[in-house]
């Protein structure tokens, strides 16, 4: 065929698109108990809206927008996320004037010239919400409430809400002088993006994907000790509102996001099934924002999920689906599947002698999360090697049941996910 999508793009088609729906009517339908009004905002702004806010020398900024100029000459970029033109909106139409909080939720496809993976597009799609107004951390928890309630409600397993606090303009300078102090002696161990965010804005380095920066960055001294009172009594507050709502959550102190924009709260909702494209939902307050897109100071805290890394989360299918070459190999897969049904798993196995490529096929098609193939050598060396059929990680185990529970049990136990396609 001639024309195919760009890299990193993809098409949505049913029946996966029926996925997709029942996810956004089931945001939708929690949105409108907690007060959100959609808001449609154009997927193309003017370049300057998303660089004065997520930061010059963020990645986004950097290296991930699609930026163009018009035929009228024009700088212009594809949104690679929503709140910076949400804010420009906001501004513009003089939304504060409304009672306070003022609360919008938003859909629609990003764009960020990121190296495709799994679970890692350049147009991907966000369901995401903006509350504006109020500075108590009774809206961070309530927000935070809502998310899960809504990835709970999707029927999303195995997720941790993870908070910290990354502070505001007033305790940000100290925090910078801490972290410049801690980083001194170890600069030459960086990445040159790294030497050059050094002067201009140290924290990026703490959100470096570098796998040296990564390492040498170990021990650098945690956003939430150097809190100014107003941001340690929010910290608190938010973290006394979500122990009430009963919202479990962890908290990590060396949870930084890729936006320069957050103050006081960030958080992130981790899953334990998709490698290390782990984010699904990602958010954080912002109370300087609108006063530098030129409106009158107001607070404002939202998050953002990604659509592409919920889906293969919630699709229905079989926990283990068992690919046995030859007799000897079906016989000891009819026990396999047995036992593990038996230990409360959903386990399916092929019956016929089908090639290997047609098993694989059948596994996929019917949802199937992992897959295990059963030859001669796997039953002569008694090994076996589970794929996961999200990330398509794979890991070697012993053809026993006990190691087949545990690693359908416990998704952690995969390495990360190699780069490249
Ligand atoms: P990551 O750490 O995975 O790069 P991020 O911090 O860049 O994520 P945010 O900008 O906070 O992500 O966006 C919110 C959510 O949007 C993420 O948690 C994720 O679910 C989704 N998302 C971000 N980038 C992509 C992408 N390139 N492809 C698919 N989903 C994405
Ligand atoms: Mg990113």
């Amino acid at each position: 065929m001639k024309f195919r999508t760009l890299k990193g793009l993809q098409d949505i088609l049913p029946p996966d698109i029926a996925v997709w729906q029942h996810i956004e009517s089931t945001a939708k339908h929690i949105f409108k108990n907690y007060g959100y009004q959609e808001i449609r905002l154009p997927i193309m702004e003017s370049t300057d809206v998303f660089t004065r806010s997520i930061g010059e020398t963020s990645d986004i900024v950097e290296k991930e927008m699609y930026t163009f100029e018009d035929k009228g000459g024009r700088s212009v970029t594809l949104r690679p996320e929503g709140t910076a033109s949400f804010v420009r909106a906001y501004v513009q139409h003089h939304i504060y004037n409304n009672p306070a909080p003022q609360k919008f939720f938003y859909t629609g496809p990003m764009f960020r010239y990121e190296r495709p993976q799994a679970f890692r597009f350049r147009q991907f799609y966000q369901i995401g919400v903006e509350a504006m107004g109020i500075d108590d951390p009774k809206l961070d928890a309530e927000i935070i409430s809502m998310l899960s309630r809504l990835l709970s409600g999707i029927g999303l397993e195995g997720l941790d809400v993870q908070i910290t606090s990354i502070g505001c303009k007033k305790c940000r300078p100290d925090y910078r002088a801490a972290l410049k102090n801690f980083l001194k002696e170890k600069l030459d161990s960086f990445c040159s993006d790294c030497k050059r965010r050094y002067d201009l804005n140290p924290l990026r380095i703490l959100d470096c994907k570098v796998p040296g920066c990564i390492e040498s960055r170990k021990g650098s001294p945690p956003v939430i000790d150097y809190l100014c009172d107003e941001c340690d009594i929010h910290f608190e507050g938010l973290k006394k509102n979500l122990a009430e709502l009963n919202v479990p959550h962890t908290v990590n102190p060396s949870l930084v996001r890729g936006l320069d924009y957050y103050t006081k709260t960030a958080f992130e909702v981790t899953s334990e099934n998709l490698g290390s494209q782990s984010a699904v939902a990602a958010g954080g307050r912002y109370d300087s924002m609108v006063d530098e897109f030129g409106g009158p100071p107001t607070p404002g805290i939202g998050f953002a999920m990604g659509m592409e890394r919920i889906i293969p989360l919630v699709s229905e299918g079989p926990e283990i689906f068992l690919c046995p070459l030859g007799e000897e190999a079906a016989e000891k897969a009819l026990l396999l599947t047995e036992q593990l049904r038996s230990e409360g798993l959903w386990a399916e196995m092929n019956y016929d002698a089908a090639s290997l490529r047609s098993q694989m096929r059948k596994a996929n098609k019917i949802g199937a999360k992992k897959v295990v193939v059963i030859g001669d050598d796997e039953i002569k060396n008694n090994k076996a090697v589970i794929k996961n059929m999200l990330d398509r990680e794979e890991v070697t185990i012993n053809l026993n049941v006990s190691e087949f529970i545990k690693i359908i049990q416990n998704n952690n136990a995969s390495p990360p996910l190699k780069k490249g396609d």
